[in-house]
């Protein structure tokens, strides 16, 4: 039985070398970083080290990265501690159509505290529309959010260009840069973007931690109250193995950077070409051109049959993909960046989104070329949609 899996955007395998470092600060260095004894300070200066090493390689200053639980945490931190901060100088967010669901959700939520919002509408491809953007900040605008890279079709956002709109104008801004960090050579400071989030799990680093980058003198109430950790911005425990793995996962990630980008995006197109031209009736989601989207990222919607019979079919074959976001699966929805991008709402539901890592082969992707060739020609002959098309 294969195990393929392309299901990078999803989550990624953790790098042997980052286990290795981390495993002593389960067991060895346990300590409790916050501790006054020597156990404490060794966790501590782990800490330490592993935050002066991320603030490094993203062109920030330590005391302006700030260890969260992750992707999802910092996304909410971002907007709901600027919006609890600011909210007596005004309660106006933009943000676009497309970001996860981490910033959705919680803007929902916002909505219901007497929070505004405008969300900015995206072309066919994925871009954010600039022009609406700047439009739409008002006197009472307190916060733009875009994310850098789209999850689900791997647009990458002209994200300097909403920094400059959003500067212009004296408005904070804020991106997800939780998909772009593994795929993109990040400077926080070139960008002077005021927050930006990332998750160590989508860069072959550990699950469950993350941090927020705080640009100084931005004011984000905190969203975790507890103790005095980082600065007292975040309360609980610091995650020690966490960070470290983290740390070294971003290292790692930085050093063979252009080399596996460089790969990834070969065993991309070479699936995206072999697909556009073997199989009919399938849509490419997302930018055309290969160096507008995530490197790993194919997104494609199949005519006339569901994305959700595709994926068993290919799980049965040893090959794991995701229909549409991995966070959105489980319900029948269709995607909401899909719906955004213009893909009518029946095409939406049969979308599934393949996302390659440096783990892959060609091999791969050409079994699974064969498999998604065969398995989309069978349901098809089963769809009473498809009769009469081929
Ligand atoms: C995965 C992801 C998140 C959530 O990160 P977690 O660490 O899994 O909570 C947020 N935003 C984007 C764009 C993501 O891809």
């Amino acid at each position: 039985m294969k195990e393929i899996y392309l299901d990078h955007a999803a989550t990624t395998r953790l790098d042997e070398r980052v286990l290795q470092k981390m495993l002593p600060y389960f067991t060895e260095t346990y300590g409790n970083a916050n501790s006054q004894h020597a156990f404490g300070r060794a966790a501590q200066k782990a800490v330490d080290e592993a935050r002066d090493k991320i603030a490094t390689l993203i062109g920030a200053k330590p005391n302006e990265v700030y260890f969260t639980s992750g992707g999802t945490e910092s996304d909410n931190w971002a907007l709901r501690g600027t919006c609890n901060s600011l909210k007596n100088k005004g309660r106006h967010v933009i943000m676009t159509k497309i970001e996860h669901a981490a910033m959705l959700s919680t803007a929902k939520e916002l909505e219901k505290d007497g929070f505004e919002f405008t969300f900015v509408g995206v072309d066919k491809e994925g871009f954010v529309d600039l022009e609406e953007l700047e439009k739409a900040i008002r006197k009472d605008t307190i916060l733009i959010c875009c994310m850098y890279a789209n999850n689900e079709i791997g647009t990458i956002e002209p994200i300097e260009e909403v920094v400059k709109i959003a500067k212009d104008h004296g408005v904070l801004c804020f991106t997800d840069a939780v998909q772009a960090m593994g795929a993109i050579d990040i400077d926080v400071k070139k960008l002077n973007v005021d927050m930006m989030s990332f998750s160590a799990h989508k860069f072959n680093g550990p699950k469950g931690v993350g941090a927020l980058y705080i640009k100084t003198g931005v004011p984000v109430a905190r969203l975790i109250s507890g103790g005095h950790q980082e600065r007292t911005r975040r309360g609980g425990t610091t995650n020690v193995p966490g960070v470290v793995g983290f740390a070294e996962a971003l290292k790692l990630t930085k050093e063979t950077l252009g080399k596996d980008v460089e790969y990834v995006r070969s065993l991309r197109d070479r699936f995206i070409q072999r697909v556009t031209a073997e199989i009919p009736f399938a849509r490419l989601n997302g930018p055309k051109d290969g160096n507008k989207r995530l490197p790993n990222n194919a997104d494609f919607s199949f005519e006339y049959i569901e994305g959700e019979s595709i994926l068993f079919s290919l799980d049965l074959a040893g090959i794991a993909v995701s229909s549409g976001s991995a966070c959105s699966s489980g319900s029948l929805e269709p995607s909401h960046v899909l719906l955004a991008i213009g893909v009518p709402e029946e095409t939406a539901h049969g979308s599934i989104r393949f996302t390659f890592g440096k783990e892959n082969t060609v091999e791969e992707v050409d079994y699974t070329v064969e498999k998604l060739k065969e398995t989309v020609q069978r349901l098809r002959s089963m769809s009473p949609l498809y009769e009469g098309k081929e």
